[in-house]
C-alpha cells in the first residue's frame, strides 16, 4: 500500500477504513469486527473513528478489532465540537481512549467548527500531545477561511491534517482548499469518498471506466481520489469483500480518457463553492 507523509514526519497508508454507523447493530459486529481486521491484513491501517459514531459504539468495536495489534494501527479519532473546551477535550479523549482500549490516539481532530473558540481547542490538543494522550491533532470540515484562522493561532506544523467530504459529486475543494492545503504541507483525508454507496456507483460513466479495467464504480472512484499526491481516503466497508476491493483500488491507475471522461461527468468546480458537508 502507497504510504504519505505527514508534516510531522509521520507516515500513513493513503487508504484507510472509516467506521461510521458500524457497531450500532448488534447481528452485524462480527461482521463489521471481520471487515476491519481484513483491512488491517491489507494494508488498510489507518482507522478513522469518532466519539460521536454510535455514541462511542465504534470506537468500542474499533477497540475489539485492534486487540493485541495495537502498533500496526495509525488510530484517528474526533471530538464533538461541543465538548472540545480547554477541560471537555481531555474529558472526551480520556473516554475515547477507554473505549478504543489504548492509552494514545495516533491524530485526534475536532469534528467541526463550533462555538468553543478555536484557541481553546489548540491548547487543549496542545496539553494532550504534552501528556502523551495523542501523538498528533488536526481538524475536520474547515474550510480556507477556518484554516486561515486556525494557523495564526496553532504552533507551526502542529496542524497535520483536514478531513472533508469529496468524491466525484463534491469537488468544490478542488478550487481553493486542496491546493491551498498543499502549499502548506497538510494533507487532506477524504471522507465519503465513495458517496456512501449510494447513487455515485451507479453512474454510467463510471460503470463504462470500470469495465476497462476490470475493477468496480467504487474502485474507479477511489483510485480517482487517490490521484492526488497528499490525499488520504477513508472508505467504510462493513463488508469484507468491499474492505478486499477497496485495498485493490490502490493499485489501479486511471488513464487520461478516463480522467476526462469523469470531469465530463461530473464538472470540476470553476470558482469557489462553500465547504459541503455530509
Ligand atoms: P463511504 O463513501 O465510505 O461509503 C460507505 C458505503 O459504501 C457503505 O454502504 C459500504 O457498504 C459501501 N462500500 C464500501 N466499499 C464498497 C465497494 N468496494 N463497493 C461497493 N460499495 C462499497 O461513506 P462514509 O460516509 O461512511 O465515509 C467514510 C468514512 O469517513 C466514515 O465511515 C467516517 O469514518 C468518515 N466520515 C467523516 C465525516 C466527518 O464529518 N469528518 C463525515 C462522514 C464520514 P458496506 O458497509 O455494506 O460494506
Amino acid at each position: 500500500m502507497r504510504r504519505i507523509g505527514l508534516i510531522d514526519g509521520n507516515d500513513v497508508p493513503v487508504l484507510g477504513q472509516g467506521t461510521w454507523m458500524m457497531g450500532e447493530r448488534r447481528g452485524e459486529r462480527q461482521a463489521e469486527t471481520n471487515a476491519l481486521i481484513a483491512g488491517i491484513d491489507l494494508g488498510l491501517t489507518l482507522i478513522d473513528t469518532a466519539e460521536m459514531y454510535g455514541d462511542g459504539a465504534a470506537e468500542e468495536l474499533v477497540g475489539e478489532a485492534i486487540k493485541g495489534r495495537r502498533q500496526e494501527v495509525f488510530l484517528v479519532s474526533k471530538v464533538l465540537p461541543n465538548h472540545a473546551s480547554r477541560t471537555g477535550t481531555p474529558a472526551a479523549c480520556e473516554a475515547s481512549l477507554r473505549r478504543l482500549g489504548t492509552d494514545v490516539i495516533d491524530l485526534y481532530l475536532l469534528h467541526w467548527r463550533g462555538s468553543i473558540p478555536l484557541a481553546e481547542t489548540v491548547a487543549a490538543f496542545e496539553a494532550l500531545k504534552e501528556a502523551g494522550k495523542i501523538r498528533h491533532w488536526g481538524v475536520s470540515n474547515f474550510d480556507v477561511a477556518d484554516m486561515e484562522e486556525l494557523l495564526e493561532i496553532a504552533p507551526s506544523g502542529a496542524c497535520t491534517v483536514n478531513q472533508v467530504l469529496y468524491n466525484p459529486d463534491y469537488r468544490g475543494i478542488e478550487f481553493d482548499l486542496l491546493p491551498w492545503q498543499a502549499a502548506q504541507g497538510i494533507a487532506v483525508m477524504a471522507y465519503s469518498p465513495l458517496g456512501q454507496g449510494g447513487e455515485l456507483l451507479q453512474a454510467k460513466p463510471l460503470i463504462a471506466i470500470a469495465a476497462r479495467h476490470d475493477a468496480t464504480p467504487a474502485q474507479v472512484v477511489l483510485a480517482w481520489a487517490l490521484r492526488h499526491p497528499a490525499l488520504i481516503a477513508i472508505p467504510k466497508a462493513s463488508r469484507k469483500a468491499h474492505v478486499e476491493a477497496n485495498a485493490r483500488a490502490a493499485a489501479l491507475q486511471l488513464t487520461p480518457e478516463d480522467l476526462a471522461a469523469i470531469d465530463a461527468a461530473f464538472p470540476p468546480p470553476r470558482r469557489k463553492r462553500p465547504l459541503a458537508m455530509i
